[in-house]
């Protein structure tokens, strides 16, 4: 091969022999073979030997001509434009699902907003891109040392243990959030995995961390069977880039997601304020009125409020405000919707009961709060609430119209003396 680099094109006659080009090993071993002429061309492409074409004549027959040898030259020549291009086209083959995957975060991005399907769904793409048999996208909290979300991709049910923080920062996760670097790990002898409580006979596994604005947010782990060839240059860098489109999709759907909980959320109680309360009060209604479904509206005001704040002042009015929605929250069910309708009061929406049942609730309620002074900064206060009740009837075609029944229905209790239930 030497010198076909150097030489180019090298036409061994069996006559010649021993030809000064030949080893003496190859030459034994040529005529043990029963070879007899030999043409070697090198393969070159763009003035660069890749490789050589090596054609051998048995040694009954005629040596190669030099016809012959400019032939199989040419062929050479072919074969090594050939080969080359099918080495770019896998190069570019590659590239493109590359650019597929990245192509898939992105979409992906777009379409889920909520953070637990966005990982499932980032976890199927890696999963499919760096060819892994299982993907874990871990969120963490390295403050408070814990796991905070995981998303899981695989052929079976995601593990029914959840992953401890302590096994991820001891694996070969925590080494790549540390180092702020993609490793690939090829089987559970890497002295990274030795540590952690990697299940005996794991096979390669590649992680990668994920950043945001320089500050971690977890590691994507992929994972392949004891067995499987390591995770390639090619996944090492398909996993560096995606991290970064990852991170931040992550990263903005939580922002969203905290956001939209923040808008949702009356702040001092932490229940439904006004305007979602409407949302899913109003979304109740309809499918109460398309099926022809009992719904009741309940609306709560604090009495004699003014005077709790007038005698202890604001603050210590908030801690009985945040008592009542304790108390309240603690009776009614989940399928409930309840909210801050504003100030001290408070609005109940009960799908699938009637004016008896919501009545008995609202009494419940009622009787709850009397029933103890709520204990304060200031010292117990005695708190009662009068509740006004409404049922959903044939003539009600709109959310507000029912909220306006109950209303009336609480100006009638307020009227009767306070600290007792009215329906309207
Ligand atoms: P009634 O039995 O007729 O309902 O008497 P009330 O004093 O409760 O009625 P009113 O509506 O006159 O007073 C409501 C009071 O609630 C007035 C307001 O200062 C107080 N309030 C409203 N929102 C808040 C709040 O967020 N915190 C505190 N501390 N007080 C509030
Ligand atoms: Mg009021
Ligand atoms: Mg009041």
């Amino acid at each position: 091969t030497g010198t076909v680099v150097r030489e180019g094109m090298t036409l061994i006659s069996r006559k010649e022999t021993p030809d000064r080009r030949e080893s003496e090993v190859l030459q034994k071993r040529r005529s043990a073979d029963g070879a007899g002429s030999i043409v070697v061309a090198p393969l070159v492409y763009s003035g660069r030997v890749i490789g050589t074409l090596t054609a051998i004549r048995s040694i009954e027959r005629d040596d190669y001509t030099e016809d012959e040898a400019a032939l199989l030259t040419a062929m050479a020549n072919q074969s090594a434009v050939a080969i080359e291009q099918a080495r770019l086209r896998d190069a570019t083959r590659a590239a493109l699902t590359e650019m597929q995957a990245l192509h898939a975060v992105s979409e992906a991005l777009t379409k889920v907003t909520d953070p637990d399907d966005l990982l499932r769904v980032l976890a199927e793409v890696v999963s499919i891109a760096l060819e892994a048999d299982r993907v874990f996208i871990v969120l963490t909290d390295l403050e408070k040392e814990a796991i905070t979300r995981t998303g899981f991709s695989g052929p079976d049910d995601p593990p029914d243990a959840e992953m401890q923080f302590s096994e991820l920062w001891e694996g070969l996760g925590g080494w790549a959030i540390r180092h702020r670097q993609t490793t690939v790990a090829r089987d559970a002898a890497d002295p990274r995995l030795v540590a952690a409580s990697t299940k005996p006979g794991a096979g390669p596994i590649l992680a990668v961390p994920l950043l945001y604005r320089g500050k971690p947010l977890g590691a994507v782990l992929a994972e392949n069977p004891p067995g499987a060839a390591p995770f390639d240059t090619r996944a090492i860098r398909l996993g560096s880039a995606m991290a970064g489109q990852i991170s931040a999709a992550m990263a903005h759907a939580l922002l969203f997601e905290a956001t939209q909980r923040l808008a949702a959320t009356d702040e001092l109680t932490g229940i439904h304020n006004r305007r979602r309360l409407f949302d899913l009060a109003e979304h109740e209604f309809r499918s109460a009125v398309r099926y022809r479904r009992p719904l009741s509206a309940a609306m709560i005001d604090l009495d004699n409020f003014k005077s709790v704040n007038d005698s202890f002042g604001h603050a210590v009015g908030d801690e009985v405000l945040v008592e009542v929605v304790r108390r309240c929250a603690g009776v009614i069910r989940d399928s409930d919707v309840f909210g801050r309708y504003g100030g001290e009061e408070f609005a109940i929406v009960l799908p699938e009961t009637g004016h008896v049942a919501a009545t008995a609730l609202a009494e419940r309620l009622r009787q709850h709060i009397a029933a103890e002074p709520v204990l304060t900064s200031a010292g117990p206060i005695p708190v009662t609430v009068s509740i006004g009740v409404a049922e959903l009837t044939p003539e009600i075609s709109e959310f507000h119209t029912l909220l306006d029944h109950a209303d009336a229905a609480l100006f009638l209790a307020k009227h009767r003396g306070r600290n007792r239930v009215a329906v309207g």
